[in-house]
């Protein structure tokens, strides 16, 4: 399974313990053990994301599928692909479960064995008891990713939209590459790359928004959510009548919310979903301490010096998919 962040020995979990063969002892509340060493402002971050005072998560059960329906990582595919590598597994490891959309989706297709998820945020004990209660075979415990708690003991390896919030993410991968089984896969989605003016936007406002405390930082960034809507309702096109390179926009005919949402500046807002939850979506991205974006030939050398074959590549607006096989 994991290894103890502290002196990598094997751990042992279930609900009542959670202990180290060198002699380490972890809390457990509410069936869900806490390896973490250290707090950090990401794992606050995603505490209040997660938490009940935001309940976002409300919100998705609310609009029935339309809020996951319309995210980056429903549009990647993960529902269609997960299942295909579940097939043959009897192990998978979910890297930075967040409120728990891998392990539906794992629970969805009938999975029989082990499905271990660990996240830094402390909302999975209602994860567990909502969503998870009757299944043994769903194990959730607190964690970081960026810890040394890696043995080579899964069939899948699953980073879903997070390996981006690790300080060092090449690091990181590498650490869960290593959790992999040779034979197995390791799949993940991460940012693309962006126009340069959007990524100058995005460094300047991360760095302002990631120094308030979580409250205080949301309240201000529901002037985004609102000067996207006033883009929004202004409702006009605008046709780039040629491709400008240097700005990186392509010739097109564009809303001029998302020319400049996608080029200039992230200024989420989405009618359906209100200004609340609007307002998560630009604070998921501007609040987080780490953030980073990813050329495709760059995760592809991690890959690669990792000892895997990519076997997929999927990519839509925003954000890219990733499938390798270890070799051997
Ligand atoms: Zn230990």
């Amino acid at each position: 399974m994991l290894c103890c962040p502290i002196c990598q020995s094997p751990l042992s979990l279930d609900a009542s313990r959670c202990a180290c063969a060198g002699g380490h002892e972890f809390p457990v509340t509410d069936g869900v053990p806490n390896i973490m060493l250290r707090n950090t402002q990401t794992a606050d971050h995603y505490s209040f994301q997660w938490g009940k005072e935001l309940d976002f998560y409300k919100a998705i059960r609310e609009s029935q599928g339309g809020i996951l329906k319309a995210t980056a990582s429903s549009k990647l595919g993960w529902d269609d692909y997960l299942p295909t590598l579940l097939a043959d597994a009897r192990t998978v490891l979910d890297v930075a479960c967040g409120y728990g959309g891998i392990a539906d989706i794992v629970k969805r297709s009938g999975f029989s064995g082990s499905y271990l998820g660990f996240d830094i945020n402390d909302t999975l004990a209602d994860v567990k008891k909502e969503r998870f209660a009757e299944l043994d075979n769903f194990q959730f415990l607190r964690a970081d990713m960026t810890d040394a708690i890696y043995a080579e003991a899964f069939d899948v390896a699953v980073c879903r939209s997070a390996i981006m919030y690790a300080p060092e993410p090449r690091k990181t991968f590498a650490a869960i590459a290593g959790a992999v089984r040779p034979g197995g896969h390791f799949a993940i989605s991460a940012y693309t790359r962006k126009s340069p003016m959007r990524e100058l936007c995005d460094d300047y406002f991360r760095d302002y928004f990631s120094r308030l405390p979580e409250r205080e930082a949301f309240e201000a960034l529901r002037e985004f959510s609102l000067f996207g809507k006033i883009l929004s309702d202004l409702n006009v096109q605008v046709e780039i009548p040629e491709d400008l390179p240097v700005l990186q926009i392509k010739k097109g005919v564009y809303d001029v919310q998302r020319l400049i949402y996608y080029h200039f500046l992230k200024c989420f807002w989405n009618p359906e979903w209100g200004f609340h939850n609007s307002t998560i979506v630009n604070f998921d991205w501007y609040h987080p301490e780490y953030s980073w974006r990813f050329p495709r030939e760059e995760v592809a050398a991690w890959y690669e010096e990792c000892g895997f074959d990519i076997v997929e590549y999927r990519v839509v607006p925003a954000q890219h998919f990733f499938c390798g096989r270890k070799r051997g």
